[in-house]
């Protein structure tokens, strides 16, 4: 990627009808580059409206992300559970490439009472699984598990960095909201979020600073993690400092933002970042 895109989770708020083009021609409008296909509640867009998905978002210079569906548990107890699991992120994968997608993200697992080290475990066995189907049917696409908002799901820095090394074709989608959840309120000053980029460039490689994939939103938060998203203007996320540390890295690919108000907060970050020199 040779620059940095915003972008809206899923089609505009504005954005009336509903459809992909209509949400297309409002991102452009709003000079915005990126949106993430929310397959949340499953993987389901019509096999004609792919194609046209793909050739519209080309025309107009927009890239495509998706984000899985929620119901994915790699490391669950029980086998089905894992295996609807790994279809659910195949799927995710393929109808996101045949619509030209760029990466895909979807929350790996949860510990469930289980031990850190099995879980990342058999996230590693399902991931790797998964990457050597994708390559058997030619798709490539990043595929990114989120930095979880709870403490009680696998997905933590440590955990994506050492994945991103361990399997090919992955890399981390960082919420910069969850990882300031996740700890109750760390994770929001200048300094930290560096650490974030000197780490993923330093311990993964540039290439992970230079396809880059972030969410971002406001956040109401508990000890235990993330409660609901809120705008960044009504929260305590420092995100002008954030930009300031992608700039100040030169970091490239896609912020997608998950605030309550998707475009009116992809905007603000847009233009919080074009500001600085
Ligand atoms: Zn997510």
């Amino acid at each position: 990627m040779d620059k940095l895109l915003f972008g809206t989770a899923g089609i505009p708020n504005k954005t009336n009808p509903r459809t992909y083009e209509n949400a297309f021609d409002d991102l452009v409008e709003m000079k915005l580059g990126c949106m993430e296909i929310e397959f949340v509640r499953g993987v389901n867009m019509n096999a004609k409206t792919i194609p046209v998905v793909k050739q519209i978002s080309q025309e107009k210079g927009l890239i495509l992300t998706a984000h899985g569906p929620y119901f994915i548990n790699l490391a669950s107890p029980e086998q089905d559970k894992v295996d609807a699991s790994v279809k659910r992120i195949l799927d995710t994968a393929r109808v996101a490439y045949a619509c030209g997608g760029y990466s895909i993200t979807f929350h790996a697992a949860f510990y469930m009472g289980q031990d850190k080290k099995f879980v990342h475990n058999q996230v590693k066995s399902k991931m790797t699984e998964i990457i050597s189907t994708l390559k058997s049917e030619n798709i490539k696409i990043w595929v990114r598990p989120e930095l979880t908002g709870k403490a009680s799901q696998w997905g933590d820095l440590d955990e994506l960095i050492q994945l991103s090394n361990e399997v090919e074709m992955v890399l981390p989608c960082i919420d910069f909201a969850h990882l300031h959840a996740r700890s109750g309120g760390n994770w929001n000053t200048y300094d930290e979020f560096a650490r974030v980029f000197e780490r993923m460039g330093n311990e993964i490689g540039q290439h992970a600073l230079e396809n880059f994939h972030a969410h971002i939103a406001g956040i109401e938060y508990t000890a235990k993690g993330e409660r609901k998203h809120l705008n960044l203007e009504e929260s305590d996320l420092k995100y002008k400092e954030l930009m300031k540390a992608f700039k100040d890295f030169n970091v490239k690919g896609t912020i997608i933002c998950e605030s309550p108000d998707i475009e009116d907060d992809a905007i603000l970050l847009q233009k919080t970042y074009k500001a600085l020199k």
